[in-house]
Formats: C-alpha cells, sequence, structure tokens
C-alpha cells in the first residue's frame, strides 16, 4: 500500500487532474466527506488529508510515503527527510513583502530603521531580511496577515501573493518579491529505498501528468 498526503482545498483540488492522468480517481471528495483517509480506484494507494502545512511531517516521519506541498511550507518545514523529485507547477504564486501603498519602505530600509514584519513564514522572512542586512522583529501570525499593518501591529508583510487582489483591496502593495511558489511532490527518503516498485510508478506518473500539464 502507498500512501498519499493531501491537503485539502487548493492542493487537493489541483493535484486531482495529475492522479486523473495517472488512472487514479479518489473514492470521495474532501469538501464532502469527514474521512481523513480517502480509498482510490487504485486498490494500492490510498489518500490522507492533512494540515497544508503537516505534509511534509507526516512524509518525513514515513506515515505518508508520498506528499504535495507547497515550497513555502517546504522553506519553513526545511526539508529534513524528504526527497523533492518534482515540481508539480500547480498552486503557482510568490512570496513578497508588501506595506501599505503610503509607508516608504524604501527610505525605511536606508535609514537602518527596524522593522516590525508580521508574517506565517518566520523562517523565510528572517534569511530574506538577514541576507539583506535589514533589521526586523518578526511577528509570528497564523492568517490574514494583510490586516496586521492596517491596525498598525506590524510595517510590513511576508505572505503569498497571486493575484494581487487581496493586496489592493486592503491598499497594501508589494515592494520585494523573495522567491517563487508551486507545489512540489515529496517523498519520504526511506520509502524510496524501501517500496522503490510501487513509489516509482507513481513518480513517474506524476512527472508524465506535470510534464503534460505544463
Ligand atoms: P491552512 O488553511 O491549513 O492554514 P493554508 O492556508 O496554507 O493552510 P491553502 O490556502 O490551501 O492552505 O494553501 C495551500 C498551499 O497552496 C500553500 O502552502 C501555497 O503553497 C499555495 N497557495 C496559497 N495561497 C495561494 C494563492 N493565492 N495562489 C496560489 N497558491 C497558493
Ligand atoms: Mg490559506
Amino acid at each position: 500500500m502507498i500512501t498519499l498526503a493531501l491537503s485539502k482545498g487548493r492542493i487537493f483540488d489541483e493535484t486531482l487532474p495529475l492522479l486523473e492522468k495517472a488512472g487514479v480517481r479518489p473514492l470521495e471528495h474532501p469538501e464532502h466527506s469527514r474521512r481523513l483517509i480517502i480509498g482510490t480506484s487504485s486498490p494500492g494507494l490510498r489518500v490522507l488529508i492533512v494540515r497544508a502545512s503537516d505534509v511534509p511531517t507526516y512524509v518525513q516521519y514515513g506515515a505518508a510515503d508520498l506528499g504535495v506541498a507547497g515550497k513555502d511550507v517546504l522553506l519553513e518545514h526545511g526539508g529534513a527527510g524528504l526527497y523533492q523529485p518534482l515540481d508539480l507547477g500547480i498552486a503557482v504564486c510568490r512570496m513578497a513583502v508588501a506595506v501599505p501603498r503610503d509607508f516608504d519602505y524604501a527610505n525605511a530600509v536606508r535609514k537602518g530603521a527596524r522593522l516590525r514584519v508580521a508574517t506565517k513564514y518566520m523562517q523565510t522572512a528572517r534569511e530574506h531580511f538577514a541576507a539583506k542586512g535589514v533589521h526586523v522583529d518578526l511577528i509570528k501570525l497564523y492568517g490574514s496577515m494583510e490586516l496586521a499593518p492596517l491596525v498598525g501591529l506590524a510595517d510590513a508583510i511576508v505572505d503569498l501573493v497571486s493575484s494581487g487582489n487581496t493586496l489592493r483591496a486592503n491598499r497594501l502593495r508589494v515592494v520585494e518579491e523573495i522567491t517563487p511558489i508551486s507545489a512540489r511532490l515529496i517523498v519520504n527518503q526511506a520509502a524510496l529505498k524501501l517500496k522503490r516498485a510501487a513509489v516509482q510508478p507513481m513518480l513517474d506518473a506524476f512527472s508524465h501528468a506535470a510534464a503534460s500539464h505544463a
């Protein structure tokens, strides 16, 4: 049995067509079922439904052999115990620094001001500002980062941006791109060795599906 960890929402929905191309159909949809372990049309493959940020943990410890996780989540996790063979080209967005429209970010940085930055992505934010030599106080949030600068909790945020509509709606603008983001297939390193006969065909199927998807 091969176990694939997915999160519901975007990751599940965008992985579905790739699974379909591989001839695999989950027997239930997580939006319509409370089940956290879902069988598939392929008797040797089941799907676990976990939080997006928990996908690397399930795969790292071998509770799942494979998973689909955003690069944002993998940067925070660090990737220990994971093999990351494939960029699936789904859930595409970018990690960026954003500030209120009327905040002079360049000037604040030039003056060496200490910036307050709210984010869910502490590791990525810490590394980004350290590399630039900008002093920051990071404030950990779990969602709705756009709110923080509007109510004086932070000067800036580090968040994912796709269309930019949420930023615009909250009078924020991007001042720096940190890194492009997309979802990756991740594989437990031990499973790849010990279950290669079962895991490799899934890797090949994903690789094929992702290539024709692009
Ligand atoms: P949770 O809801 O459990 O806190 P989450 O908000 O990270 O987790 P999703 O919003 O489903 O869950 O995001 C899952 C992944 O999709 C993210 O890790 C990221 O890689 C990608 N993603 C997030 N926002 C966007 C976006 N606006 N456009 C494209 N991809 C995105
Ligand atoms: Mg979300």
